[in-house]
């Protein structure tokens, strides 16, 4: 089995990935964790490039392919092939979300990357978590100041990865479930845990 979670930055995403892996090897399961862009030597050579180095945004979008065509042929597919159940912080969802939805690249094109490199594959289940841009803001860091115009840039920004991650999940058929985020911690982690048990106990 194959899932991933999607959020915005300072969604919480860490520490519920953590608590679904512990559930999962709780139960016996054989688990590999893994995250994008990144997950083998190559992918977080090409994470340091794609995050820190400023470039045109197609070529951003097909070094985002490019690291998971290596992550999905070095680890994905043999994890998956050997019965191992794979956990992975973001994957194409999230190219969809920050690259179409916040930087506005051609969803045509996403979609002719998407079925180059994983035809046919997507995750059995996906957990998005789902919350406004300002709250997630002020967990990544809250001072109380009114935002400048830097700021309201970045929130749009979110706002509009936002929109592309719901408007995908709605799309998903159900792959994606859509968890609020808007909550404390251990409630996230209730629902999380409830929805796991439910699906695979
Ligand atoms: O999820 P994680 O914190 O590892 O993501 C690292 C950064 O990469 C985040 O700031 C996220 O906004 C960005 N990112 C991106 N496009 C993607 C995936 C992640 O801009 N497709």
């Amino acid at each position: 089995r194959f899932i991933t979670f999607e959020g915005i930055d300072g969604a919480g995403k860490s520490s519920q990935i953590a608590a679904a892996v512990d559930w999962l090897q709780g139960r016996g399961l054989a688990v590999e964790q893994s995250r994008e862009p990144g997950g083998t030597p190559l992918g977080e050579r090409l994470r340091e490039l794609v995050l820190h180095e400023a470039m045109d945004l197609e070529t951003e979008a097909m070094l985002m392919f490019a690291a998971r065509r290596e992550h999905l042929a070095a680890r994905i597919l043999p994890a998956l092939a050997a019965g191992r159940w794979v956990v992975c912080d973001r994957f194409s969802d999230a190219t969809y979300a920050y690259q179409v939805g916040g930087r506005g690249l051609d969803k045509a094109k996403f979609e002719a990357l998407e079925a180059w490199v994983h035809p046919g594959l997507q995750p059995d289940l996906t957990l998005l978590f789902d919350l406004p841009p300002e709250v997630a803001a002020a967990r990544v860091a809250g001072t109380g100041e009114a935002p400048d115009r830097f700021e309201r840039e970045r929130r749009d920004f979110f706002e509009r990865v936002r929109a592309a991650y719901l408007e995908r999940a709605a799309a998903s058929s159900g792959r994606i479930r859509v968890i609020d985020a808007n909550r404390p911690p251990a409630a996230i982690r209730e629902e999380l845990l409830a929805l796991l048990q439910e699906r695979y106990a």
